[in-house]
């Protein structure tokens, strides 16, 4: 599968108007496929296995939030990256999740061809299976270099979008209680 990709970016590379075999270029196919690679592992990995031993119980009804996780992901119309902070909460129903893997479950989805909508709402639902909480809130806001570096160069826009789950779409005092710790 690496060789098909290094093949691929080798074809990208020639018909962009270089010259594969520049010494600056002669190792890239290879790299830009690693690269991708990595950037789309996220393809590998189950929610089983992110998440594997780290659902604790606890007696806590109250919100829990997790603000500010770093997301690096790909968007699927251009294949450029985009790039932003993820704000999970939720309202446990006698079970927590461990801390590090709101991270790692942000990670697995952000490592693949993404919409933002679509992420925002994959994360949200991960949340809900894993914890059956009374209720889920994902907030991404996040910057695309598909606006930024092509198209109509907007180069300061954000896009936020935010996914609602059981309580926070249900209870508007619950969805205003996580808006305001947002701030
Ligand atoms: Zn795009």
């Amino acid at each position: 599968m690496c060789e098909d990709i290094q093949n691929a970016y080798l074809k990208i590379i020639q018909q962009v108007g270089e010259d594969p075999q520049r010494e600056g270029l002669r190792d890239t196919p290879q790299r830009a496929a690693k690269a991708m690679q990595y950037l789309t592992r996220g393809y590998q990995q189950t929610l089983d296995e992110v998440t594997n031993n780290a659902v604790f119980s606890s007696d806590s009804d109250e919100m829990v939030l997790v603000q500010g996780i770093e997301l690096y992901s790909l968007c699927e119309h251009h294949l450029l990256p985009f790039i932003g902070k993820c704000h999970i909460a939720y309202l446990p129903s006698g079970k927590v999740l461990g801390l590090s893997k709101f991270a790692r479950i942000v990670d697995m989805y952000s490592r693949r061809l993404q919409i933002q909508e679509n992420l925002t709402r994959e994360i949200a639902l991960a949340v809900e299976q894993v914890t059956h909480a009374q209720g889920v809130a994902v907030v991404i806001e996040a910057q695309h270099m598909c606006m930024m570096m092509r198209g109509v160069e907007k180069q300061s826009s954000s896009m936020r979008t935010s996914a609602l789950l059981g309580a926070f779409r249900d209870s508007s005092k619950t969805r205003a209680e996580f808006f305001a710790l947002l701030k």
